[in-house]
């Protein structure tokens, strides 16, 4: 059998199953435009035996009750066959999405076993205030414990990675899941429910169903039996999604888009800065949430700044994904490209075209475009302003600190921004005025497994990432204890009878 003819089922309780209206859709690889597999294209009732399946497996199951310490042990052993199957994740990673073959193996799978290892260790370590008495009468205790059944919907641009975000943390505080992916990139989540099987985790525990969001991923944003959805994905869906939950009081997790202003200052190290600017902007070829879409650059090394960056983007090789030379290779569909070219037209008419790789083919029928840069001068405009997601920043010239703090935060977003100066109180300050839930200083897109990734604005709440992340997928619960063993305790008066 053909890749292109492998049919992918859901993964429900540990077992591989077709939708009960047996109909499929299409995976396709963006480098070529060919079929590599097909998903089911689920039905609300697929959607509902994964929920049950995952209620009975948090209800009745062994995996909320387990050992944080036994749940570590199956969280680690996912990620040690992870480690062992790496050429296979990778590979599959990178036809499905057709990102380059060093940023799928040295970034996407390389960075997820580190998400699992850190959530495994992690699960292990609960915190909260100290057991105490904090009224006389007794001793209060904190529990916390996990949410129930969570639903993670993942989007298409970092498909493995965002299963480590979303459900991994979960299911290491004890949670069920059930993992609907994007249906663009599905393959790698698929992938990981053979190895949870082989890792041993109890059924029920993960679960994939594929389809469309509107019929798979609505079930789950309306279901009763769901507790808690953790979504990665656009504000226009988060929105959606947040209107469905709100009928049955669902915890949500929302991560959502992001514009990120990327401010160089006047006494910037201009090497360091256009070279962070170029993988920053391009970083998943500027399909990512934190990608450095805004470039603020003072005016008095503007000229300099830009003759630079052009020089730099123009050697960035574009094309085959497979071949380890191939830095950025195709945007995820045909959809997604003819959108960021209408947003290159956009530009035209917004502002000038600086570096012009619109029209770019790469021979073959993949969905390739080569890096395009736009500057205005018009913080409003919309290419300034709209997520574009792909290979196209915009330069903003700025001529004061408060100026270009001002511009950056001008926008709904609030996830990544980053300054480049030597100057460690200018950074310091900018830190502090940013409205962004990280800011990077001389570097743009790290994220290390220790620390959170937080929202703000209306790019969200919640934090994917870090032990912070645990928090999400816990609640709290107050234990009270009586320590005077007497029948009317000192505060009983004020509701009836005597004081003592
Ligand atoms: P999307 O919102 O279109 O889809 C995300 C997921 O939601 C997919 O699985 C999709 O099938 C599902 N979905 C679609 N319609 C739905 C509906 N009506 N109800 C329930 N689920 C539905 O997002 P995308 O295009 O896959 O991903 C790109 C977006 O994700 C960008 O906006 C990007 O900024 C954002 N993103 C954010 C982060 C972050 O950490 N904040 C990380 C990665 C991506």
């Amino acid at each position: 059998m053909s890749d292109s003819e492998k049919v992918y089922g859901n993964f429900i309780d540990n077992e591989w199953k077709d939708s009960n209206k047996g109909a499929t859709e299409n995976v396709i690889n963006p480098a070529n435009g060919k079929v590599i597999a097909k998903i089911q294209k689920s039905s609300e009732e697929d959607v509902r035996e994964a929920i049950d399946t995952a209620r009975r497996a948090f209800d009745k199951g062994e995996w909320p009750r387990m050992m944080p310490a036994a749940r570590a042990e199956y969280i680690m052993k996912l990620a040690r066959i992870l480690e062992e199957r790496m050429k296979a994740f990778g590979e599959a990673e990178m036809s499905n999405t057709g990102k380059p073959t060093k940023q799928v193996f040295d970034y996407d799978v390389a960075y997820t076993i580190d998400n699992f290892k850190f959530f495994a260790g992690a699960a292990r370590v609960s915190e909260g205030i100290a057991t105490g008495e904090y009224i006389p009468d007794g001793t209060s205790m904190l529990r916390r414990e996990p949410v129930g059944v969570v639903a993670a919907i993942t989007p298409w641009n970092y498909p493995l990675m965002m299963v480590g975000w979303r459900a991994i943390p979960a299911i290491a505080a004890g949670n069920t899941v059930i993992v609907k992916p994007a249906s663009y990139t599905p393959i790698t989540t698929l992938m990981l429910a053979d190895a949870v099987k082989e890792a041993g985790i109890p059924p029920g525990v993960f679960n994939v169903v594929t389809g469309p969001g509107r019929t798979v991923g609505e079930e789950l944003a309306k279901n009763e039996k769901v507790d808690m959805i953790a979504f990665t994905g656009s504000n226009e869906v988060g929105k959606r999604i947040s209107n469905l939950a709100s009928g049955s009081v669902k915890r949500l997790s929302l991560e959502l888009g992001g514009k990120a202003p990327f401010i160089v200052f006047e006494d910037a190290d201009i090497d360091a800065a256009t070279e962070g600017a170029v993988v920053g902007s391009l970083i998943n070829n500027g399909q990512d949430c934190s990608a450095a879409t805004r470039l603020y650059v003072h005016e008095s090394i503007y000229e300099k700044f830009k003759k630079l960056l052009i020089e730099k983007v123009k050697k960035v090789r574009v094309g085959d994904p497979s071949d380890p030379e191939t830095d950025l290779g195709p945007m995820i569909s045909r959809d997604q490209l003819s959108k960021v070219k209408e947003y290159v037209e956009l530009g035209r008419k917004e502002g000038n075209i600086i570096l012009d790789g619109s029209d770019f083919k790469a021979g073959n029928d993949g969905f390739f475009i080569r890096p395009v840069l736009v500057e205005t001068e018009n913080n409003k405009a919309r290419v300034v302003q709209e997520e574009i997601f792909g290979p196209v920043p915009v330069l903003v010239k700025f001529r004061t600190y408060d100026e270009v703090i001002d511009k950056a935060n001008d926008v709904v977003y609030g996830l990544g921004s980053s300054v480049w100066t030597r100057d460690v109180r200018k950074a310091m300050m900018a830190a502090r005025d940013l409205r962004f839930g990280t800011v990077w200083v001389n570097d743009h897109a790290p994220i290390p497994s220790e620390m959170p990734w937080s929202p703000m604005k209306k790019s969200g709440f919640g934090a994917s990432t870090s032990k912070y992340s645990l928090e999400e997928f816990t609640t709290l619960k107050h234990v009270y204890v009586d320590l005077t063993g007497s029948v009317r305790k000192s505060w009983y008066y004020q509701i009836y009878g005597k004081k003592n």
